[in-house]
């Protein structure tokens, strides 16, 4: 443990962020809450809880990645721990979230090449002072024994938040480009923390298989 770690924890121990209990990211009672989403039942397109392997919404969807999973659904406690780790400043949730994303992509051992994260907007990276993402890219990455490569930059994007499900996929036309020098190869795992509509990952997705990329899976931590 570093000594700043030691002294995080005796001047604001960790505390769950479930039940606001001390002495843990989750306690026990609320990681047993955990809204946890099995693959085995979940649609392998978009990673939606549906019970079936294609929901139906997928019928209609063309995005650029073929397959999607999910380790959550977006509630609590997960989604406070979600938010805690993202504006809170308090990056000793990062690991909690990266071992569930890890678990999540298990069944794909072996597939992907890469790990690549969806970068954050330049005043969201200002705003957290941290790449709430690239920890999360970070932990799958050395859990999968494959490399994490910066490939994305952010060029372009409108606040989400308030935008309908048709504007999210016009917003995300050109909003990311290749970072300079960046070459994709081969086979992609693309991690973002939560997949809404799928509009960032796919935006994400096609710059990545315009460059060269094989193949793009993606995996969020929570599905909305
Ligand atoms: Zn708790
Ligand atoms: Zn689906």
């Amino acid at each position: 443990m570093s000594i700043f770690v030691a002294l995080a924890e005796v001047f604001s121990p960790i505390r769950c962020a479930g039940c606001d209990l001390p002495g843990a990211v989750l306690c026990p009672a609320c990681a047993g809450e955990l809204p946890l989403i099995d693959a085995r039942c979940s649609c392998r397109r978009c990673g939606a809880d549906c019970g079936r392997r294609e929901c139906g919404e997928c019928r209609d969807r063309d995005f650029a990645f073929t397959r999607a999973v999910c380790a959550g659904r977006l509630e609590p406690p997960l989604s406070r721990l979600i938010t805690v780790h993202k504006d809170a400043g308090e990056r000793r949730y990062a690991a909690a979230l990266g071992e569930l994303l890890l678990s999540a992509c298990e069944p794909w051992r072996g597939w992907p090449d890469a790990v690549s994260a969806i970068p954050p907007s330049r005043e969201a990276l200002a705003r957290r002072g941290f790449d709430h993402t690239r920890v999360l890219a970070n932990t799958v990455a050395t859990g999968l024994g494959i490399p994490v490569v910066s490939l994305l930059g952010v060029a372009r994007r409108q606040d989400q938040r308030a935008l309908t499900r048709e504007q999210r996929f016009a917003n995300m036309q050109g909003s990311f480009h290749l970072q300079p020098g960046a070459q994709p190869r081969g086979r992609i795992l693309l991690v973002d923390d939560v997949f809404t509509t799928g509009a960032t990952l796919d935006g994400a997705a096609r710059v990545l298989l315009a460059a060269g990329a094989d193949e793009v899976r993606v995996a969020a931590v929570a599905r909305a």
